[in-house]
């Protein structure tokens, strides 16, 4: 898609090229990141840029610990936090201490295409279990899908493609069917960015068994600096686990996350962009794509729209928005043909400025249909 744009842009000129495609922040960090990131630059102070303990700077953990304690009411402290390069790092090392070769990982469809690599790359098998109607948790067919060799199911909400926030109830649900040890893994990288003042459920107090792989990548919209945690609560894995967790953040090659960017979160750990501007342009684009007759359901959270294609292959309608100019990524990508990725992170007036291109294709694929 990254290649397409390149060429698209030159044939067409820039500001004719529509780029829903990349789930890359648009907007600044907040004012307070960059301030605090002046300040540990500033001060300098001796051996901050230096070797640490393999789990992250002590005082940084201790910091995150406590907002964790204070938001789950799960009584995190400085052992249970790992500061990791981004989520990616976290469900990665987390893989890796668990996993033996032929161990089973669930996965919900559709689903985020990393995870596949992530499983793999430790030896696992990816079980894909499919979600509801409009993407919601289904615990029985979770429930039948659990083997002896079932060790982790990954859990992300908001969703990475379809918007979703799973509902308390069925979290406490799918909680009631998971057997001792199936670990659930939280991926939250866009949990604080929710719509409509709804909050994400905190999934990591409702689990008997859970972890969390956080990344400021989108909350701070810092997705370049490569910076999370890995958050186990008090009574999951013990020293163990912990111990695994550990030594994996140093062998998998990452070598923990930066000094610099740890210094800057355990500053300002809770700083979020303003969810705002996702908001008005997910209004806008939603209820400009219902009006044209797509079947596209406000997100509720997260960046990305994810409509049904008006065609059923979504490989072919995505290839008619790329004759408007619009790049947009085919649901298969994502485990679910008939679908397509658009992402919030485009520019408000670039959404404007693209609804006549969706419009046209819809068309076309009316004419399509009846040919
Ligand atoms: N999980 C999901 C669902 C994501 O969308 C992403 C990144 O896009 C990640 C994990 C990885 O996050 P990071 O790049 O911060 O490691």
């Amino acid at each position: 898609m990254f290649e397409i744009g390149i060429q698209l842009k030159k044939e067409r000129g820039p500001e004719n090229v529509f780029d829903y495609s990349i789930g890359n922040p648009e907007v600044e960090p907040p004012e307070e990141v960059i301030a605090a990131l002046r300040q540990v630059v500033a001060e300098n102070r001796k051996g901050s840029h230096g070797y640490m303990p393999n789990a992250g700077y002590p005082a940084v953990r201790e910091r995150i610990a406590g907002v964790l304690k204070a938001r789950t009411g799960v009584a995190f402290g400085v052992d249970d936090i790992l500061m990791t390069t981004g989520a990616a790092g976290a469900i990665n090392i987390i893989l890796k201490s668990l996993l033996d070769p032929g161990d089973e990982v669930i996965v919900l469809n559709p689903y985020f295409p990393e995870y596949r690599f992530y499983i793999e790359n430790h030896g696992g098998r990816v079980v894909m279990v499919e979600t509801g109607d409009r993407f919601e948790l289904v615990p029985e067919r979770i429930a039948a899908a659990i083997t002896p060799r079932t060790r982790a199911l990954i859990l992300n909400s908001p969703n990475n493609p379809t918007g979703v926030v799973y509902a308390e109830s069925d979290l406490r649900a799918l909680n009631r069917v998971l057997p001792d040890p199936v670990l659930v893994i939280c991926d939250e990288p866009y949990r604080p960015l929710t719509f409509d003042g709804a909050k994400t459920p905190e999934a990591v107090a409702i689990f008997d068994r859970a972890v969390v792989a956080w990344s400021w990548s989108k909350a701070m919209a810092v997705s370049g600096e490569r910076i999370g945690y890995l958050a186990i609560p008090p009574h999951v894995g013990g020293a163990p686990l912990r111990g695994a967790c550990t030594i994996a953040n140093r062998i998998l090659g990452y070598i923990n996350a930066t000094a610099i960017w740890q210094w800057v979160v355990g500053m300002t750990p809770e700083a979020t962009v303003d969810v705002a501007a996702y908001q008005s342009k997910r209004n806008l684009l939603c209820d400009a794509l219902q009006a044209m007759g797509y079947d596209a359901p406000r997100p509720q959270g997260g960046f990305y729209v994810f409509p049904r294609t008006p065609v059923a292959d979504d490989v072919a309608f995505v290839g008619m928005l790329r004759d408007e100019g619009i790049l947009a990524v085919p649901g298969v990508g994502f485990g679910r043909a008939g679908y397509m990725r658009l992402s919030l992170t485009i520019a408000r007036e670039a959404i404007e400025r693209s609804l006549p291109g969706f419009q046209r294709a819809m068309r076309g694929a009316g004419s399509r249909a009846r040919a």
